[in-house]
């Protein structure tokens, strides 16, 4: 009866080894990543074309993976086929498109993040975006012109009471689509808010406006769907007290949100500028916002781009300020295609010192060897291993 009973459990044994292994569900997937990596090496793209996703997959795994990124920041916006609002005629990657490179990056360790602009970059130029094209109602500047070639990006209304319903299945979807984990907002770069011609928020306090999208946008992301929330950072900072420009800090009062957003958002802090340039504006030491994100309780991403020398200065003050909040590096990859970035990752590196005006080539060198002065400067922060 022994015999039988050890004989039984043998074959048992060697019958689930021979079973294919569960395949890992993407929450134990997550739990792993977050206990692996207590440090963020991530790279952003954007406007990635289905006809581009082979060449997406090649540089994870032949470009970012051997470099170390364990994140990809993918800013899809309204480049997904979206099935929940069809009416909005997005167009883009597939859901089994966005699976098959979700797929290929876990196999290599790396996270993938969607990135959709919320409130802002609602138009490029006076050409709106899937949302305010099919409901212009949306739009927070009436007053300005469709024709209007002056504008930069159009914002969609903060008190709108029917956007949020549309933008929430989007998300949802966005979410559902990449197994997320996590969801980045966009929000940068938000100039028009509280228009004088909108007839819902004009003479209301901006930094309320803001805090309210902030805060419903997390409450969807954190509270029902469970995933955590980054976004760009820049509205958050006075422009006038830290001594950044207009474009990465605020001078239209949105800062006045800092206090009244939650501290569990993981903020984007991006600049690209050159220490002396920031000295001329006014900083003392340049970089101030890192460690001022941190002092106020908020995980913190330092985010270059194209500049070496720059990001180099940046990820040195980011590695000084350091606290427990101080997460790592996103390496924006504005302007730059997977093709051209493999490319560059991959070639000789050669001296880069950033030009005016540089061209779309000169920016994927620029990214590639930002990246490169970038984990240089990382890995010295480390010391010797
Ligand atoms: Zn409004």
């Amino acid at each position: 009866m022994k015999a039988n009973t050890t004989a039984g459990l043998g074959l048992l044994l060697l019958l689930a080894a021979s079973l294919p292994l569960p395949a890992q569900t993407p929450k134990a997937w997550s739990e792993k990543w977050k206990a692996e990596n207590k440090r963020w090496i991530a790279c952003h793209l954007i406007g990635l074309k289905p006809d581009k996703l082979d060449a997406a997959k090649q540089l994870v795994v032949e470009g970012l993976a051997p470099l170390g990124f364990n994140a990809l920041v993918l800013e899809v916006d309204y480049g997904f086929q979206f099935k929940s609002r069809p009416e909005l005629e997005a167009d883009g990657l597939s859901r089994e498109q966005v699976r098959d490179l979700v797929e290929v990056c876990r196999k290599h360790g790396i996270r993938v993040v969607p990135l959709m602009n919320c409130l802002g970059h609602q138009s490029w130029r006076k050409t709106p975006g899937a949302l305010l094209k099919k409901y212009p109602q949306f739009d927070e500047t009436p007053g300005i012109p469709p024709d209007d070639e002056k504008i930069y990006c159009r914002e969609w209304c903060p008190s709108h009471p029917d956007v949020n319903k549309i933008v929430f299945e989007l998300i949802d979807e966005l979410i559902e689509a990449f197994e997320a984990d996590a969801f980045h907002v966009g929000m940068d770069e938000v100039f028009l808010i509280g228009d004088k011609n909108c007839p819902r928020c004009k003479g209301k306090d901006v930094g309320g406006l803001f805090a309210k999208v902030v805060n419903e946008l997390h409450d969807h992301l954190v509270g029902k769907n469970g995933v955590e929330m980054l976004m760009w950072s820049d509205r958050l900072l006075d422009s006038k007290t830290t001594g950044y420009g207009r474009w990465e800090a605020s001078d239209t009062g949105s800062h006045l949100a800092i206090d009244r957003v939650p501290k569990d958002i993981i903020l984007c802090d991006w600049h690209y500028e050159m220490p002396a340039i920031y000295a001329r504006m006014g900083q003392q030491k340049p970089f101030p916002s890192v460690r001022f994100f941190q002092d106020k309780g908020f995980r913190v991403l330092a985010a270059p781009w194209r500049n070496p020398e720059s990001a180099a200065a940046f990820l040195h003050v980011a590695g000084q300020e350091a606290t427990d909040k101080m997460l790592g590096v996103l390496f924006t990859g504005w302007a730059v295609d997977p093709e051209g970035l493999l490319a560059a990752l991959k070639s000789e590196p050669k001296p880069f010192v950033l030009g005016k005006n540089p061209s779309r080539e000169e920016t994927t060198q620029g990214v590639a060897a930002t990246i490169r002065a970038g984990l240089t400067e990382l890995h010295a922060a480390d010391g010797p291993r």
